[in-house]
This record gives structure tokens, C-alpha cells and sequence, in this order.
């Protein structure tokens, strides 16, 4: 059962439970990477209507890729028309053998085209599954079974250590290399709270083996076992430079942990996790609890290594159209270095936890906030109820049937429990992901943040209550019905966006066979979703109801753990951690601490030394999709796109765009509220839940946002930074469907376009409320991007419009409209119907609004009539007048946001205090004037510094969990930024430096071609990706749409590959004549005293 929904939930797992990922090499794509398994969230988190980040992604590069679950409010859908899969497997019946291993098993998964054979490689024992199917973007995945004992975050460490250097591959850091240097589509690592993967993806082939042999080496013979200066970089150390400063703690793992235990949420979920399991491995922290990482040895940490990371301990997956003799022959080149070790899989064998509560039990911690003193906002409490649903196997029916009830109980905002929760007021956001099933046994949890003390026991028995209800009425068939063909559509459809298909189906099958299960069974759904199928039909809802009473109600192995705030505790905390230090310090003789001083020293001359690389080929010419633009088609004074592709499933992916441009620039940050209750409130004579499960009968799901474009104005030259004043601005209707229920979608399209009810005050209310919680816990969790938002308004139009939607400043909003909803609901009322009005004038909006489509020639073939229908039937004049051409002439909103630019965006050094025990540093400036032509090769260069002297400087040496850089040639503007940092002020001046280090550089680079070749390899990777069909056809429209021609494309691209020595020295140069730069920072108030002893001032405001 492996479905986009169950990928966004295993990624909230994986986020959630602490375990992480190596972050942050990739300049402005470091994000991608984080999204690609990070930051994934469910319909709860960011809102539907969040600015498409268009605007703010490289101008060539890569479209921002959807996380796999960018799933909105309602993404639901229908699957019971869509055929099942008829591809036959690729090979079906040829099973490749190979003298050093047996064939365990053979079979085919027709869900998926894939045909399958388990191997076990005969000297290690080594199993290796290897799926052929006809996708071109190969994927590689090694995963260990690595449950820990303790919380010192030893399989975390070595996760991050193995990739730092190894028998073959004896550069310091060749992971870093790999990302510089490599065409791959997805390279990473997980820990798990019971294992630990390592995964690679490539479309390559050439590229492909050479990744598979550098995670290869780094997992069976690792530098880091031998050499102690990895665990101590990468795991703790302790830091001294001179005799008589403090000691200090430093590592990447040890601040990575730091910054996830200062956030609320994380907390309450590693809490709960440990309530439920007090027995067995999960009830320990994989990642680290950051108290206790400096109690790991080195010679733990190697002792570890050598007892899991053996090869009869390992699980080896492989799938995708290449050679299965050549995956063979690669893998018996490292395992046949070992002989088997029988006693090293029942070593790691995890442990059930016994159901052994009699009692419900409840927990209480605490969680850190700052001190305002008087008036400051009321202290919130978080709540979160949580089960332990299985402590033997489920079968593949009881498998289906939860994923269903967790869909129909949380899926949506109008599903029943998370409905019920947000409706009672009791909280502003809901906490905890429903079903988590990833790990060997299952859990349900669910709750509210933002609580009011006296309310917290309120929500556990809402939560019982409401279940209590629902066991006895059940669902209503309609709900049933919508739930069932959302997860089926799903499941068919198989859409996982940016995130390899293969990786999807290694993550499937390891939920199964890292727990010595069949490993291809958990792949399959035809038979247990017949299944529950005809229970349905016989029963109605009662499989659910049985289920909700077993699993939940009569189920007390339950847990409700409570987290209060508390304003001592971050201080609490650091006075510990200095008084541990303070005692270390003073049982160490003045020989000892020479000795550290010695270390740091050496650590750092290590951490600063050069690599040296090697080159690879890489393909010349851009990638293009196709596109058919007709204006005014059918007489409807709408411009249609159709993107025609090989195939996509029988289903046709629709976008209608609809000009904003006569809004009003102060009503602008409405914006986002306004295209959340588009999907929320219900439309017409539909209310929220009719909207909901109507859109989940006959779609495969709408959502709509807001997209802010530059474009290209005409007669100017496309290379050069522009002024800021072109730009389009639309609302976004986007949605998919089979292809025969296209009028359905069409028309739920223009129901929510023309009628969606905005006069629901209380569901406008619990919206604000959800989205004043999302905001904060994005500022202290992701500050680096509020950071880089807040820097670039201060430069650019667009910049300061995508702000003042979504960055710090939005937060002021969405108080204000808080308030006015609940105390002057008619005001913001008529400032909605206003918005609407406006949108849909009469005479103008035809010519604003755009219908892109992606599908095939069949899918084609059959929605013409509906989309014929469609158009004539838009609100708005067909014969209308045109808007004004945002090619030609400034958009609206440009002059006034010059002027507010000037009043409420000036050019300061501003400081953000939130509660945490890291920070984000940003610092930007204006790179290139309006007007000056940008080359390709600067990509290669910002890119080139943000992969080499960022992450030398301010990860490795500094501690941090990630440094990158930011230029997009559109706008001229570059950014420098931080992530989870333990420095501030040092990080400034690492950032200062940076024109030096590049001049540098770029004199080097002079007598080594391979350094200069390696980074040009690594900008064009960033540059290609595997993309869905939906994907292609959103990329390609967006081009058209901004008018960037296919021959500045690859005018760009050409620069990309001819990049030189001298075009480091430009850069170098432009960045130390950084105009007007200043930086914006997010921290706690202890690190923006020290930084301000340092010499480094900001205009400071609290934020929470
Ligand atoms: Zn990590």
C-alpha cells in the first residue's frame, strides 16, 4: 500500500521522529533536497494558498519541486474509473543468475510494472532485491538494520561519518563531492529510529554506477572507523582554542539535534513516540538527544560500525531499466570482501513492544519559550493523544483498511476528527499525523498546539468522544466512498512528483522486508483493496467501526502527552551545558587542555584542507516539453496551453490562471486567505464537507494558490537583471482527473472560482488561528527561509510582494486579521467579496484567465467538449476589453511597492528573537544593477561557493547543520544563509570573507581544470531532474508563460559549460563591491547579546 498519501506520511514520520538527512549542500537547491524527505507535510502546515515560489527559484534552474505530498486541504480523489496498471513487467519470466549469489525468490508486482528477484549473495549473506522496470531514473538504496540502545545518536553519526571519506574514495568529503560534481537526481541518507538507508538516483547510467560504488566503499569501509577526527567533526568534540576561554561542544550532528530540540513540535512528537514505546528501541532517540550525544566514545561509535554495518545485516534494492547482471556484478565486488556472519541478523532484530498499559498514562514536559515579562501573549499548551495499535504482523486487509479509516478520520479538513478538533475552538492547530505505519509496529496520534491550559484535558476527550461516536453511527457512505477513491487514485496514479519512483517503491518494500517480511507483498494492493472493497459493499462503514473500537477505543495502550511552556528553560539548559563544561574544564590539567587546543587546531588544518576531484560527461542541450499555445480559443477570449506528452495514465491535469492584477496592493496579503477559503468554506449550496467529498468522489484533487511571476518585458534583453515593474500575477486553480470526469472537475473549477462561501466567520477563524501556529513554528524552524525572504524585499518588488505573503511580516497580518475576524467580521468581509469582485470583473477577467493542460493524445481526444464547455461557460465577457500587457507596461502594484519598499522595508540589519538554542543567519545584497547582463556561469559559481567555502566554513568549521548561497540572475540579488548555527557574529564574518576565498579560488582554478570542471557538472545536475508529467508540462508553461525563449535556454546552458577561471575573478570582485548589503538574522536573545558584544548590532523585534 504505497501511495503518495503513505509517502507524505512516512516523510512527516521521518522528519518527525528526528531522523535526518544530510541538508544543505546545494545553494538555493539545498531546499530541494530537504524537500525531496524533510519538510513534507499533510494537509495540516503550509496552506494551500502559499506564493508559488516561481518567482524565487533559479531563473533556469529547476522548477521548485512539489514535496511528494504538497497535498492541500482537499487533495482527494477518485480511482474506481481509473484502469488498472496493463503494462506487463519489463523481462517477465527471464530470471538473470549469477554464480555468487542464489535466487531466494521471483516476482512481479503488475501495480507496477516491475518484475522482481531476491537474491542472497552466497559468501556475506547479503539479500539484494532488484526491480526492472521501464524508468529511466535508476535508483540504488543499502539499508542497515541499526536500532539504538540509547539516545547518544550513534546511527545518526554514522550516517553522516560513513559518507566522510573511505577506503577507495580518501578525500575528506566525498559526499560533497559527489553533490558538486554529480548529474544524480536524488542523493541522500535517512536514519530511521530502527535503521539507516543510503539512496542514490540517477538517470545517467555512467553516473549511476559511480555512485552506487562511492556509497558502496563509504558503508563497508569507512574512514571514520579508523580515523577519530570524523566522529569528533561530525558527532561532538569538545572545542578550545585558548587557555583561558570556556570550553565548548561542537558538531554537525550535536547542533543538528540542538536545533530540533528547541522546536515545540518536535519535542511533543519525540515524547510520544517514547510514551508508547518505554520498552524497546523506539522508546530511545536514533538522532540524539543532545545531552547525551557527548557520552558516545569513539569506540562505541567504531563498535557500531562493525557490528551493523556488515553486509548479512544489510538489505541492497536496485531498481529501474538497467542491466540486472551489471547491479550483480557491482554489489560482489564489496560484499565478497566478507564472509557471512549468521549471528549479525538476529542481532539487530528489533523488538516488539508489548500492549502492556492497562491504565491510559499521561505525560507532562516541558518546552522552551522567551521571557517578554508583562503582556506578553498568553502561554499555549500542546496535547497530543497517541496509540500503539498493533504488537504482532497486521495482515495486508487490516494494512488497507487503516490507511482508509486514517484518511476518513484526519485526511481532510472536513474529515471527522480533524474537523471536529479544529471546530471546537479548543486549540489552533491540530498536532500529530493520524497513522504512522513505517516502523514495525503502527501508531495513531492526534491532538491540538495552541491550547489554553484549562482546555487540555477538554481535547483528549473530544478526541474519544468523537471516536466513541463514529464507532457507534459510523460514516456516511458518501465519506466512505470519497476516502476509498482518494487512496485508490493514489495508489494507481503513483505520482511522487520529484521524488524517484524507484526510491518510492525501495521505501515500500523495506516497511515490510526489514522486518524479515516479504519484501515485494507490501507493494501490492489489487487484492487486499478488493477486499475491503466487498467488505463495503456487504457491510457498509462497520469494517472501519470494528476497527476504530479494537484498535482504539478498547485499546489502552494509549498515552496523552502534554507539553506547558516554560520561559527558564532555554536558560536552564545553557547554564547546564556551561556548568558540565566549567567541570570538565577543571579536572583536566593545563597539559590536558593543551592537548584540546592542539586537537581543535589540527581538526580545523584538516577541515580547511583541498580535495581533489574528477570530471564527468554531461549532456549539452536543454530539455524541452511540448506546447501548443491558442488565444482566444472557441471565441472565449481565453488563451488555452496544451501540453501533449507520451502518456500520463488516462489522466488529464488541468490548470485555470486567473489575473489578480486589480487588486488593490494593500489588500494583497489577504491573498492567501482568500484562496484557502476558495477550498475550505464549501461554495454554493455545498458546505465544507459536501465540497470536500465531492471534490474526493469525482477528482483526483484540487488545490489552489497564488503565483507571482517575473517576466521577461518585451524589447528588453533576456539576459539582463530587470527592474522589478514586469510581472503576472494570477490566482491558480489546480486540479486532476481521469479523463472522462473532466466536466466534473471543470465545474468544481468554477464553482469555487465564482461561489465559494465567504461568510463563514467561525471556519475563517479557526483558518487564522491554524495559520498564525503554522507561521510561527515555520520562523523558528525554518528561519534561514524567512531570513532569505526578508533580505530579498528589502531589493526587489517582487521580493517585498512574496513577504509580505509569506515571511515574518505575514505573521503581523494574520494577527490583524484574527483580529478583525472576530471583532469586525464585516470589514473583512467585504474586503473578500471586494477581492472577489474584482477578480471576476465582467469585462476583463477573460482576457486574464489561461487553461493549461498536460495529458496524453487519448486524454486529448476525449475532455475537447468539456473544455470547449468549460470556456464558454466562464464567468466574464467573451467580447470583453484586454487587460493591460504586463510585457510591455510596469504591473500595478509595482509603483506602490516601491514606495512602501522605501517606508516599511529599509535597508537595516534586522534581528528576529524567537525560543531557540540555534540560529539562521542571512546576508544579501544587489550583485548585478537593472540592466547589466547576467552569464550562465554565475550559477556555476554561486553554486561553486555555497558547495566549497559555505559548507567548509560554516559546517564544518563552524558547527552548523547547513550553509548555502543564493544568486537568481532575474533579479540580481545574492544571498548568503545559515542553518541551524551555533555562531552568529562568526558567521558574518565567514560571509565577509567569502569575495577573498573565491578570488582564491579562481586563481587555483587557472592549473586545475578538474576543480573547474567538477563544479560545471554539478550546476548542470541542478539544472536536469526527473520530473512527472505534471510536472513537465507546469515547467514548460511557466516558461512560455514568462516568455523565456528556448534560445536564451540554452544561450544559458552554454554559458553554464563554458565557464572559466575569469568568471570566478568577475564574481569574486562583484561580491566584494556588494552594494547596500545588510543581513537578516533569526536567534535567541542570549546569541544576539553575545553577536552585539562581537560588534555585530540588529534592530531587534520579538516574534514570539
Ligand atoms: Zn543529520
Amino acid at each position: 500500500m504505497f501511495s503518495a498519501w503513505k509517502l507524505a506520511k512516512m516523510a512527516f514520520l521521518v522528519r518527525l521522529s528526528a531522523t535526518h538527512l544530510l541538508l544543505g549542500r546545494r545553494g538555493a537547491s539545498a531546499f530541494r533536497v530537504v524537500v525531496g524527505a524533510d519538510v513534507p507535510r499533510r494537509s495540516f502546515g503550509i496552506p494551500a494558498s502559499v506564493v508559488q515560489t516561481s518567482a524565487i527559484v533559479g531563473r533556469f534552474g529547476p522548477p521548485s519541486s512539489p514535496s511528494p505530498s504538497s497535498s492541500t486541504s482537499s487533495t482527494t480523489c477518485l480511482g474506481s474509473t481509473l484502469e488498472a496498471s496493463s503494462s506487463s513487467p519489463p523481462l517477465a519470466g527471464t530470471v538473470v543468475e549469477h554464480p555468487s549469489y542464489d535466487v531466494v525468490q521471483t516476482d512481479t508486482i503488475p501495480e507496477y510494472g516491475a518484475s522482481c528477484t531476491l537474491y542472497r549473495h552466497r559468501k556475506s549473506g547479503a539479500e539484494l532485491l532488484s526491480l526492472s522496470t521501464d524508468d529511466d531514473n535508476k535508483c540504488f538504496g543499502i539499508t542497515f538494520r541499526t536500532p539504538p540502545r540509547d539516545s547518544t545518536g550513534v546511527p545518526h553519526i554514522l550516517e553522516h561519518s560513513v559518507l566522510c571519506g573511505s577506503r577507495k574514495y580518501t578525500t575528506k568529503d566525498p559526499f560533497v563531492q559527489l553533490l558538486q560534481g554529480s548529474l544524480q537526481t536524488f542523493l541522500n541518507a535517512f536514519t530511521y529510529p530502527d535503521r539507516t538507508c543510503y539512496v542514490v538516483a540517477s538517470q545517467n547510467t555512467k553516473d549511476f554506477y559511480n555512485l552506487i560504488n562511492v556509497y558502496s566503499d563509504a558503508v563497508f569501509h569507512p574512514r571514520a572507523v579508523t580515523d577519530p577526527m570524523v566522529h569528533a567533526q561530525e558527532g561532538w568534540h569538545l572545542e578550545l582554542e585558548r587557555l583561558d576561554d570556556p570550553l565548548t561542544y561542537k558538531g554537525v550532528v550535536y547542533n543538528e539535534m540542538k536545533g530540533v530540540y528547541s522546536s515545540p513540535d518536535s519535542l511533543l512528537q519525540r515524547e510520544a513516540q517514547q510514551s508508547i514505546f518505554p520498552d524497546n528501541a523506539y522508546g530511545v532517540d536514533s538522532g540524539g538527544d543532545p545531552s547525551v550525544i557527548p557520552d558516545l566514545t569513539f569506540e562505541e561509535f567504531a563498535e557500531f560500525h562493525s557490528k551493523y554495518y556488515h553486509p548479512a545485516n544489510s538489505r541492497i534494492f536496485f531498481a529501474g531499466d538497467d542491466d540486472v547482471s551489471r547491479r550483480l556484478d557491482i554489489m560482489d565486488e564489496y560484499l565478497g570482501d566478507f564472509d557471512d556472519s549468521p549471528e549479525s541478523r538476529p542481532g539487530s532484530k528489533i523488538e516488539w513492544q508489548r500492549k502492556r498499559y492497562v491504565e491510559p498514562v499521561t505525560v507532562r514536559h516541558p518546552y522552551p519559550v522567551s521571557d517578554k515579562g508583562e503582556g506578553g501573549e498568553p502561554d499555549t499548551h500542546l496535547t497530543m493523544t497517541n496509540w500503539l495499535l498493533n504488537d504482532r504482523p497486521m495482515t495486508a486487509m487490516e494494512e488497507i483498511t487503516l490507511t482508509v479509516l486514517d484518511h476518513l478520520l484526519t485526511g481532510t479538513t472536513s474529515s471527522i476528527l480533524r474537523k471536529t478538533l479544529m471546530e471546537s475552538g479548543l486549540g489552533e492547530a491540530i498536532t500529530g499525523g493520524g497513522l504512522s505505519d513505517e516502523l514495525m509496529q503502527a501508531t495513531f496520534s492526534m491532538g491540538l498546539k495552541g491550547v489554553k491550559p484549562e482546555n487540555v484535558n477538554k481535547v483528549e476527550e473530544l478526541v474519544m468522544d468523537t471516536l466513541k461516536k463514529v464507532a457507534e453511527e459510523g460514516f456516511p457512505e458518501d465519506a466512505v466512498a470519497a476516502s476509498m477513491n482518494t487512496i485508490e487514485f493514489q495508489l494507481r496514479e503513483f505520482n511522487t512528483g520529484s521524488f524517484p519512483k524507484g526510491l518510492s517503491l525501495m521505501l515500500g518494500s523495506m516497511s515490510k522486508w526489514v522486518y524479515d517480511q516479504n519484501p515485494t507483498e507490501a507493494l501490492k494492493f489489487e487484492a487486499p483493496l478488493a477486499e475491503l472493497k466487498s467488505s463495503i459493499a456487504k457491510d457498509g462503514s462497520r469494517v472501519f467501526q470494528d476497527m476504530i473500537r479494537e484498535f482504539l477505543l478498547e485499546n489502552s495502550h494509549r498515552t496523552t502527552v502534554e507539553m506547558f511552556p516554560s520561559k527558564t528553560l532555554e536558560e536552564e539548559q545553557l547554564t547546564e551545558e556551561k556548568e558540565r563544561l566549567a567541570k570538565i574544564k577543571a579536572s583536566l590539567s593545563e597539559e590536558d587542555l593543551q592537548g584540546i587546543i592542539d586537537k581543535t587546531a589540527e581538526l580545523k588544518r584538516l577541515q580547511a584542507a583541498e580535495d581533489s576531484p574528477e570530471a564527468r560527461d554531461h549532456p549539452q542541450e536543454v530539455t524541452e516539453y511540448p506546447i501548443r499555445v491558442t488565444e482566444n480559443e472557441s471565441n472565449s477570449g481565453v488563451t488555452v496551453v496544451r501540453h501533449e506528452l507520451g502518456s500520463t495514465s488516462g489522466i488529464a491535469y488541468a490548470t485555470l490562471a486567473v489575473d489578480v492584477s486589480g487588486i488593490p496592493l494593500e489588500d494583497v496579503p489577504i491573498l492567501p486567505l482568500f484562496t484557502r477559503i476558495m477550498m475550505e468554506t464549501g461554495a454554493g449550496e455545498y458546505d465544507s464537507v459536501a465540497l470536500s467529498r465531492r471534490i474526493g468522489m469525482h477528482t483526483g484533487g484540487v488545490s489552489v494558490s497564488t503565483m507571482i511571476a517575473g517576466v521577461n518585458q518585451e524589447g528588453a534583453a533576456e539576459d539582463a537583471v530587470t527592474g522589478g515593474e514586469h510581472f503576472v500575477t494570477k490566482l491558480m486553480i489546480t486540479g486532476k482527473s481521469t479523463s472522462d470526469k473532466t466536466d466534473e472537475l471543470f465545474s468544481i473549477f468554477d464553482l469555487i472560482l465564482r461561489d465559494a462561501n465567504l461568510d463563514s466567520q467561525a471556519k475563517i477563524i479557526e483558518m487564522l488561528r491554524e495559520s498564525k501556529s503554522d507561521k510561527e513554528s515555520t520562523i523558528q524552524g525554518s528561519g534561514h527561509s524567512i531570513a532569505n525572504a526578508r533580505i530579498r524585499s528589502r531589493y526587489s518588488v517582487i521580493g517585498y510582494i512574496n513577504e509580505m505573503m509569506s515571511g515574518v511580516s505575514s505573521l503581523d497580518t494574520v494577527k490583524e486579521l484574527l483580529d478583525q475576524a472576530k471583532n469586525d467580521f464585516p470589514t473583512l468581509l467585504s474586503r473578500l467579496e471586494n477581492m472577489r469582485n474584482t477578480i471576476l470583473d465582467k469585462n476583463t477577467c477573460r482576457d486574464g484567465m489561461i487553461l493549461d493542460l498536460t495529458g496524453d493524445a487519448a486524454v486529448f481526444e476525449k475532455i475537447e467538449s468539456s473544455v470547449e464547455n468549460f470556456l464558454t461557460k466562464l464567468p466574464g465577457d467573451s467580447q470583453g476589453s484586454k487587460l493591460q500587457n504586463f510585457y510591455s507596461v510596469p504591473h500595478p502594484w509595482a509603483e506602490y511597492a516601491k514606495e512602501k519598499m522605501a517606508a516599511s522595508a529599509p535597508v537595516v540589519d534586522e534581528g528576529f528573537v524567537v525560543p531557540t538554542q540555534v540560529s539562521y543567519v542571512g546576508k544579501g545584497g544587489r550583485l548585478f544593477e537593472v540592466g547589466e547582463a547576467v552569464s550562465g556561469s554565475t550559477s556555476v559559481v554561486s553554486r561553486f561557493l555555497g558547495t566549497g567555502y559555505m559548507w567548509d566554513n560554516v559546517r564544518v568549521i563552524g558547527g552548523a547543520y547547513g550553509g548555502f548561497c543564493q544568486f537568481q540572475p532575474r533579479d540580481g540579488i545574492f544571498s548568503f544563509l545559515s542553518y541551524r548555527d551555533p555562531n552568529l557574529a562568526g558567521t558574518i564574518d565567514v560571509y565577509d570573507g567569502a569575495s577573498q576565498a573565491l578570488l582564491a579560488s579562481a586563481k587555483d582554478m587557472e592549473t586545475d581544470p578538474d576543480a573547474l570542471a567538477t563544479a560545471i557538472i554539478g550546476a548542470i545536475g541542478d539544472m536536469d531532474g526527473a520530473l512527472s508529467p505534471n510536472q513537465k508540462g507546469s515547467l514548460q508553461f511557466k516558461r512560455w508563460l514568462t516568455r523565456e525563449s528556448p534560445e536564451q535556454r540554452q544561450k544559458f546552458r552554454d554559458e553554464v559549460l563554458n565557464t572559466k577561471p575569469s568568471d570566478f575573478k568577475e564574481f569574486a570582485e562583484r561580491l566584494k563591491a556588494l552594494k547596500d548589503p545588510s543581513s537578516a538574522v533569526v536567534s535567541s536573545k542570549s546569541a544576539f547579546e553575545d553577536a552585539s558584544k562581537a560588534g555585530k548590532t540588529f534592530a531587534l523585534k520579538d516574534i514570539m
